[in-house]
């Protein structure tokens, strides 16, 4: 049953409430599908998740303008030199990062689609995986995300599409309903504002693979999420909003969400080790909305 085929039988409001408490980004899963509740997954869970906390080392650290302390720095706790945003010869104004149509088109929490009911215009189903809700995909990103899930799939992880494209009125129910359920301080964390959804590019797609971290953070820690942000370049995919990149992107990690640009800019990314678009483009970071 879809958020839609449910919208039909029950107030949207309660299919909204339905949806799930780990809806972030608004992918709202299907009550009956979820993993069961149980106590030792969800303490493994809460453990890997704390692992995480603790180990979030993963990113490289920009040395510090200027770097002129008087105080002694012991090698050993040097922070590696700044990658370089851009490698020889890649042309970063390649694509549009403001057209909705772009593959490269950087949407947060200052920067709305434009238009804010933006609908893309080559959406298709995706074939032969599984898609929850079976939302489609502009083209590229369909035909990739079928690679990807036949990649992973072949490495031995079975990952399903959990949702696909949002169309604005979607996105609108969604949001309003985390905002009675959470209050919308808390909703802004995890669900972003109709009009500022990557979901609406047709270009972002949710991966998961029903285990114990299904939509949780800790999915990133799991073999499929690992293996899912290891080869993502390689099909063109970026994990959209990094773990320790919430001051940058606004939103807290989610390591099932990721983001068709192509592989020439996944590529570029994964070897610069610039992870977040924000930072890639040098735009301002997004922590919140501007209001
Ligand atoms: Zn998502």
């Amino acid at each position: 049953m879809t958020s839609f085929q449910l919208r039909g039988a029950v107030p949207a409001f309660i299919a909204l409430m339905l949806a799930g408490s780990l809806a972030a980004c608004g992918a709202a899963p299907e009550p009956e599908a979820r993993a069961p509740k149980k106590p030792a997954a969800e303490q493994a869970a809460e453990a890997k998740a704390k692992q995480t906390e603790e180990a979030p080392a993963a990113e490289p650290v920009p040395e510090a303008p200027g770097a002129e302390s008087p105080a002694p720095i012991d090698p050993d706790q040097a922070a590696p030199a700044a990658p370089d945003l851009v490698s020889p010869g890649f042309d970063r104004a390649l694509h549009s990062i403001d057209d909705p149509m772009s593959i490269w088109v950087v949407g947060n929490k200052l920067r709305p689609l434009t238009p804010e009911n933006f609908e893309p215009t080559d959406l298709v189903p995706t074939q032969g995986v599984a898609n929850d809700n079976g939302q489609p995909l502009r083209e590229a990103t369909a035909r990739a995300v079928e690679q990807f899930i036949a990649g992973a799939s072949e490495a031995g992880h079975d990952v399903r599409i959990i949702s696909a494209y949002r169309n604005y009125d979607l996105q609108v129910q969604l949001y309003n309903g985390y905002i009675v359920r959470d209050g919308q301080a808390a909703a802004d964390t995890y669900s972003a504002r109709p009009g500022h959804s990557e979901h609406q590019t047709g270009l972002t797609v949710d991966l998961d693979d029903y285990g114990t971290c299904y939509l949780a953070a800790c999915f990133g820690e799991t073999p499929a999420g690992q293996w899912l942000a290891a080869n993502a370049a390689d099909y063109g995919f970026i994990v959209r909003y990094p773990s320790g990149k919430e001051p940058v992107t606004g939103f807290t990690p989610e390591p099932w969400h990721f983001r068709y640009v192509g592989t020439e800019l996944a590529g570029e990314m994964r070897a610069t080790g610039v992870s977040t678009l924000e930072e890639f483009f040098g735009l301002p970071v997004a922590p919140g909305y501007a209001e």
